[in-house]
C-alpha cells in the first residue's frame, strides 16, 4: 500500500501505531497510554508552565476583538510555552472543500500564502483529517510517517519539522477550523499536550465563532439599515420610555425635523416650546393609536401633507414590548384626488338639484286637483313623480356623502332623549311601510330616558336610512322592529327586520360607498349604495358604534351603541360640544 493510498484509508478513532521510527495516534489512544505511564518531576514542571500559558491565552479572548490578532497571540503564547517551532490555525476555504492557514506563529509568509492559494483538500494530511473527523491527531515524526504523501516530503523538509499535532476547532458539534503544533525534532505527544491543545483549540473556536456571528450581525444590520433608509415610508422608533431611538431620512423629510435634533430625546411639550417645528412629531408621538390600526394625521403649520400613521409595538424574543414604532405613509396625492372627486360630485349634484326640484314642483301641480284628469296621463305623471323622487334622494345622498368626506357637515351636539327622533322617523316612513304592508314597531326605553349627546338632524338621517332599508329589504307582510335600551355604559338602539338578509360573502362590504349586495339589487332595483356609508360616518362623529347580524332570507339586525354621558369622564356638555365641533 503506497502512502497516498494510506491517506485515503478510513482511520479508526482509537488508532495508535508505534514503530522504532515514529508513533502516530489519536487523542483517545494517547489517553489510554497516559493512564499506563508515571509522570517525572521535569515533566510536571513543564506542565505547570504550559498551564500558566493557557491562562494567558484566555486573556487574549477578553481583550482583543479582531479574530486574526486573537489567533496570532494564542499561537505565539502556546507555541512558546510548549517549545514548539510553529503553531498555526486553519480554516475552511470559501468552497468548504479545502483548508488553509488563518493565522500562525513562527511560520514563513510564503508558506501561509501558498496554503491560501492552494488549500489542502479536506480529509488529507493531519490537519485535513483532524478537521474532517473532529478529533486531534498526532505524529512523532511526520517524515517517517506512512500517512505523509511522498510528494509533500520536500516541503516538510524545507519547513524543518518532525513532530506534529493537529486539533480541530469545534463549536456546537461542527468543526469551524483546526490548530497544528509543529516541533523541530521528533516529539512524542502525550495526552496532556493533546488535552491542552484541545482547550486552546476550544478557545480559538469561540473566537472564530464570535467573529462569524459578529460579521453576520454586522451584515444583517447593514442590510436592515439600508432597507429602512431607502424606504418610501417614514419610520420612527421609540424605546419604552418614549425616547426616539431611530428616525429614518423619509421621516425627517415628511416631518421637516432633523434626526440629530431629536435622537435619544423624549418628545414633550417643553421640547416643542423650544422648537415649534417639532409640533407635528409631538402630535404623532403622543396621540393614542391602536396597535396596527391606521390613523390619518393632517400636518399642521406650513406643511399641507396628510399622513397615515400606523403604530407597531416592538417586541423582544420573549414577546415583551420594548418600544413602539410609527410608520408614516404620505397619502396627500390620494387625498387630493378624493377632494377633487368629491368637489365634482358636490358641484354636479348642486347643479342638478335645482332643476329637479322645479320638475318635482311642476309634476306635483299637474297631479293636483286642477291638473291632468285623464287617468292614463295621471299614471304616467305618477311614474315620473316616483323617478324624480329617487333622483332627488340620490342627489341628497351624493351631497351628504361628499360633505361628510370634506368634513363640511357641521355638528352641534346636545344632551337629549333619542326616542322622539326615532318616533319622528318612523312616522315619516309610515307611508312607505304601509305601501309594502310592513309592520313597523318601536320599543321605547323605560323612564327616565337615557340621554345621549347627539345632533338630532344627522341622527334622523341615520335612522331614516336604517329604517328605510329595513322596510325596503323586507318582503310584503314582514316586520321592522326598533328598540332602545340602556346597557351598562351605552344606550343601544336596534333596528331589526325579517327581510332578505345580507349574503355572507358580501357582509364585509356593506358600509363601503356605492356597494349594494346582489340580492338587494334584485329585490329593489333603486338605491345608491351610499346610505350605510353616511350612517357610519355620522355615527363615528358621535363616538357611536354600529354592527349588524344577518342571515340571508331570515333577516337583519343593526346594533348602534351611543356612549352614555354619565359613564364618561366628568366633562360638561358644553365643553364636549365645542371639542366635537372643532
Ligand atoms: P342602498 O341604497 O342600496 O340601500 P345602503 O348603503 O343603504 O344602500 O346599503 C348598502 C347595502 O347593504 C344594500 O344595498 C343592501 O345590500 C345591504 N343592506 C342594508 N340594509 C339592509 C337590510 N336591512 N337588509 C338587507 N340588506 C341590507
Amino acid at each position: 500500500m503506497t502512502p497516498e493510498e494510506n491517506t485515503a484509508r478510513k482511520i479508526q478513532p482509537d488508532e495508535y501505531v508505534e514503530t522504532p521510527e515514529y508513533t502516530t495516534m489519536s487523542i483517545r489512544a494517547a489517553r489510554q497510554k497516559q493512564q499506563e505511564e508515571r509522570i517525572t518531576p521535569d515533566a510536571f514542571n513543564r506542565r505547570l508552565r504550559i498551564l500558566e500559558a493557557l491562562e494567558k491565552t484566555s486573556e487574549h479572548l477578553a481583550i482583543e476583538l479582531d479574530v486574526k490578532i486573537i489567533l496570532e497571540r494564542i499561537a505565539e503564547t502556546i507555541g512558546i510555552a510548549l517549545g514548539a517551532k510553529y503553531v498555526n490555525f486553519w480554516g475552511h476555504s470559501p468552497d468548504k472543500k479545502g483548508v488553509s492557514i488563518m493565522a500562525a506563529y513562527g511560520m514563513q509568509k510564503e508558506y501561509i500564502e501558498h496554503s491560501r492559494k492552494e488549500p489542502l483538500p479536506l480529509g488529507v494530511a493531519w490537519i485535513g483529517r483532524s478537521m474532517e473527523t473532529g478529533m486531534a491527531w498526532s505524529t512523532s515524526n511526520v517524515r517517517k510517517d506512512p500517512f505523509l504523501p511522498p510528494s509533500w516530503l520536500p516541503v516538510v523538509t524545507q519547513q524543518n519539522y518532525h513532530g506534529l499535532l493537529c486539533t480541530p476547532l469545534v463549536r456546537k458539534e461542527s468543526t469551524v477550523g483546526g490548530m497544528c503544533i509543529y516541533y523541530e525534532h521528533v516529539h512524542d505527544f502525550d495526552y496532556f499536550e493533546m488535552s491542552i491543545a484541545t482547550i486552546v483549540a476550544n478557545q480559538a473556536a469561540t473566537a472564530v465563532e464570535n467573529a462569524r456571528i459578529f460579521n453576520d450581525l454586522q451584515a444583517e444590520r447593514i442590510k436592515t439599515t439600508s432597507i429602512i433608509y431607502s424606504l418610501n415610508d417614514g419610520l420612527i422608533m421609540y424605546d419604552s420610555e418614549g425616547r426616539v431611538l431611530f428616525f429614518n431620512p423619509r421621516a425627517q423629510e415628511l416631518l421637516l425635523v432633523s434626526g440629530d435634533a431629536i435622537l435619544g430625546k423624549q418628545i414633550d411639550e417643553a421640547l416643542v416650546k423650544k422648537d415649534p417645528l417639532l409640533e407635528n412629531l409631538f402630535n404623532i408621538a403622543t396621540a393614542e393609536y391602536e396597535d396596527y390600526k391606521v390613523k390619518e394625521y393632517a400636518m399642521k403649520g406650513h406643511s399641507t401633507l396628510t399622513l397615515e400613521v400606523t403604530r407597531i409595538p416592538v417586541r423582544d424574543e420573549s414577546s415583551n414590548t420594548i418600544g413602539v414604532m410609527h410608520v408614516l405613509h404620505d397619502i396627500t396625492p390620494a387625498k387630493e384626488l378624493e377632494r377633487v372627486k368629491s368637489n365634482f360630485i358636490a358641484t354636479a349634484s348642486h347643479q342638478m338639484r335645482t332643476p329637479l326640484t322645479g320638475m318635482r314642483w311642476a309634476i306635483d301641480s299637474l297631479l293636483g286637483t286642477d291638473g291632468v284628469q285623464d287617468p292614463k296621463h295621471k299614471k304616467t305623471l305618477e311614474l315620473l313623480s316616483n323617478t324624480t323622487d329617487h333622483l332627488v334622494q340620490l342627489i341628497n345622498d351624493l351631497l351628504n356623502a361628499s360633505r361628510i368626506e370634506e368634513g363640511s357637515l357641521g355638528f352641534s351636539f346636545t344632551l337629549q332623549d333619542i326616542a322622539p327622533v326615532v318616533e319622528k322617523t318612523i312616522a315619516n316612513l309610515r307611508i312607505n311601510a304601509d305601501q309594502r304592508s310592513v309592520q313597523v314597531s318601536f320599543d321605547k326605553p323605560e323612564d327616565p330616558p337615557a340621554l345621549v349627546s347627539i345632533d338630532a338632524e344627522p341622527i334622523e338621517l341615520v335612522l331614516q336610512n336604517l329604517i328605510d332599508n329595513a322596510i325596503k329589504y323586507t318582503r310584503e307582510g314582514g316586520f321592522v322592529h326598533a328598540a332602545l335600551a340602556k346597557k351598562s355604559s351605552v344606550l343601544q338602539l336596534i333596528v331589526k327586520d325579517n327581510g332578505i338578509g345580507i349574503p355572507e360573502d358580501e357582509k364585509q362590504f356593506i358600509f363601503n360607498k356605492f356597494f349594494r349586495a346582489k340580492n338587494a339589487v334584485r329585490h329593489h332595483t333603486d338605491g345608491s349604495g351610499l346610505g350605510l356609508f353616511i350612517v357610519k360616518s355620522i355615527l363615528e362623529k358621535h363616538d357611536a358604534t354600529i354592527r349588524f347580524e344577518s342571515e340571508e332570507n331570515k333577516g337583519t339586525t343593526f346594533f348602534i351603541e351611543f356612549p352614555l354621558e354619565e359613564e364618561k369622564m366628568p366633562k360638561s356638555t358644553e365643553t364636549k360640544t365645542k371639542e366635537k365641533q372643532q
